[in-house]
């Protein structure tokens, strides 16, 4: 506290005030910080029963409450305790685009130390149809420590993990947001899936993330089932073995991006530390112990990776492993060395692939008007700042 004073006193007259209602909010626990075990001990703290704690969990994750006031079956002191100890929210709209065709949303949120993060909902398939997806993506980090060379994230830098409570409230958003539109099959069921695919490295941040996936499968949350969930990660290998022994069996997919550790080493660095054939040995354990088959994840970039030899070496090094793989054809960023590859070289690879018996889909690149690919509308708020 006295080091929080002393920031206080040096700061700027602006800055103290951000820095006093910053230091303050901090003091309120964020609901969505708390796992269901961890609401029962807050609400008895505050001398009330355990089974208070379901009633605000229903609240929160079914009846999407954004305020306190809302929860009319909680006693008027209970509400009073916690709107003045808790909080429900930590994340405010900065700007949020929509794509032309209407299928991607993309929103930036300021955090309640001034930091930003950003988040993309897509639609997927016919609207109606089973294949219908209605996914969020969410970020797990400010920036992101892996550096990857062909990011827009990983360019910027890291700064801090984000909280269980700011992941979670990033899937809230848009079903709050949804739920608006009355009487459409949207608001009835207005996110199907969750990927941890935005900004930051979710198994670097992995207690936070394991808790805000606890929340979004159990029956208390959102009650999304595990398949719904999938968690991207670059390959970090002592954690996708953790995560294998894990009792939520979620997806995992596996950014790859190249089959060999010269080419990998060069676009994700975190390969040096986790090369190959270590990282295939943990797919594979990841698959025996959950029965859940990984997705590899292959952005192509023009004359880096994209060529009809590059796709046998990819089948080759994935040959008797049971998974998929999703090709991409990477968001143009203000990169010149990382360019989407062209549509023919694209095509002659996944036909490589196929030939090869190797399991894939070819992904196009949903928002590019909007600037969907990871970090990229960040990176325009920075810039413009
Ligand atoms: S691709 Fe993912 S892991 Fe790599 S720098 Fe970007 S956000 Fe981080």
């Amino acid at each position: 506290m006295l080091g929080d004073n002393l920031l206080l006193l040096s700061a700027p007259r602006g800055a103290r005030i951000c820095l006093r209602i910053y230091l303050m909010e901090m003091a309120r626990k964020n609901i969505l910080d708390l796992s269901h075990t961890q609401l029962k001990e807050f609400v008895c703290s505050l001398g009330e029963p355990a089974y208070r704690a379901d009633q605000i969990l229903w609240w929160v994750y079914k009846k999407l409450a954004i305020s306190f006031e809302e929860m009319t079956d909680l006693p008027q002191t209970l509400r009073q305790k916690l709107i003045s100890g808790a909080l429900l929210s930590s994340l405010a709209t900065v700007a949020e685009k929509i794509s032309a065709d209407g299928q991607t949303r993309k929103v930036l949120f300021r955090l309640d130390d001034g930091r930003t993060i950003e988040s993309s909902f897509m639609l997927y398939g016919r609207a109606g149809s089973s294949r219908e997806r209605r996914t969020v993506c969410v970020s797990t980090q400010v920036g992101c420590p892996i550096g990857c060379s062909f990011c827009a994230t990983g360019q910027q830098g890291f700064e801090r993990n984000l909280r269980p409570g700011e992941i979670i409230e990033q899937v809230l958003y848009f079903m709050r947001s949804m739920n608006k539109e009355v009487d459409t099959d949207l608001a009835r069921r207005p996110v199907t899936n969750v990927v941890f695919m935005g900004m930051g490295e979710p198994l670097a941040n992995y207690e936070a993330v394991w808790l805000s996936i606890e929340m979004l499968n159990s029956k208390q949350g959102l009650n999304l089932g595990a398949r719904q969930i999938t968690i991207s990660t670059v390959g970090l290998v002592p954690q996708i073995q953790r995560l294998a022994s894990e009792n939520i069996h979620v997806e995992l997919a596996i950014s790859l991006h190249a089959a060999n550790d010269e080419l990998r080493n060069r676009l994700v660095p975190i390969n040096k530390k986790y090369p190959l054939k270590q990282l295939m040995a943990a797919c594979r354990e990841y698959f025996e112990k959950t029965g859940r088959r990984p997705t590899f994840e292959y952005a192509l970039f023009r004359g880096i990776n994209d060529s009809v030899g590059h796709a046998r070496e990819l089948a080759g090094l994935l040959q008797g492993l049971n998974c998929h793989v999703n090709l991409i054809t990477g968001n143009p960023t203000k990169s010149k060395e990382f360019m989407p590859s062209s549509r023919n070289t694209v095509l002659a690879f996944q036909k490589q692939l196929t030939a090869s018996g190797i399991s894939n889909t070819l992904r196009l690149s949903k928002g590019v008007d909007i600037e969907a690919g990871c970090g990229q509308l960040r990176s325009r708020w920075i810039a413009i700042r």
